[in-house]
């Protein structure tokens, strides 16, 4: 039996993606120190270390006031690129599921784009510019596939991870053109995009919460 895509789910999705953080935070900077400056998994670890005692403290009661208040703590503790593109994201989730309680395959699918539109009205990423986006934008297109041929909800998310996984696989080979990874030039082939492995940790995060 899947769980329902409610605000458990997504108090659930955020506390799985601070254990990932938490454990894949090493991970993440090392990727970052390869092309970027080395703090993609504290800055990660630090905001997600404050949502949990946001949970705690005043508990959100509906999806999208769990994914507000991931916003919002994202843009005030994280910091760098990541906080606001992420805190962007997280807000514009919240307000394509406004206050349903539940999130259907189509709910789900209108907040996953809305989030990968966020980063791209903030950031003005393309696919394939080695970015965060070149995780969001194969989700968001598995995600639509999936719930477009009839998918549950859980189903939509486990196809947006695993393309979000290739995805962040996928920037490896790439020249960055946006962030601090596009000073290095060449220098950046070879090398994982941080903000592209931390979104593709969240996506699976949130697909593990569909099916406890
Ligand atoms: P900073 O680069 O300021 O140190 P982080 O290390 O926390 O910030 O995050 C770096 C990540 O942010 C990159 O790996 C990339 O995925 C993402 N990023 C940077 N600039 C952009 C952008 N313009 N659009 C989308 N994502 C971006
Ligand atoms: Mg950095």
């Amino acid at each position: 039996m899947n769980q329902p895509l409610n605000v458990d789910w997504a108090a659930d999705w955020l506390r799985r993606s601070a254990a990932v953080i938490a454990e894949q935070r090493v991970a993440l900077s090392e990727l970052d120190r390869a092309i970027g400056d080395g703090d993609h998994g504290e800055n990660m670890d630090r905001g997600f270390n404050a949502i949990l005692g946001k949970l705690d403290a005043a508990p959100p009661d509906s999806p999208g006031g769990a994914f507000k208040l991931a916003a919002m703590t994202l843009m005030s503790k994280v910091g760098g690129a990541a906080g606001p593109l992420y805190g962007t994201a997280f807000l514009r989730a919240a307000t394509a599921v406004g206050d349903a309680a539940e999130l259907n395959a189509e709910l789900l699918v209108a907040a996953l784009a809305a989030a990968r539109d966020g980063v791209v009205a903030r950031g003005k990423a393309e696919p394939g510019d080695k970015t965060m986006i070149d995780a969001w934008t194969p989700a968001v297109d598995a995600a639509r596939a999936a719930a477009e041929s009839g998918a549950e909800p859980a189903a939509v998310l486990a196809a947006a991870a695993t393309a979000a996984e290739a995805g962040a696989a996928a920037t490896d080979p790439l020249v960055a053109r946006k962030g601090r990874a596009s000073y290095l030039g060449e220098r950046a082939v070879g090398h994982r995009d941080p903000g592209a492995a931390s979104s593709a940790l969240m996506l699976r995060a949130a697909a593990q919460a569909a099916l406890a």
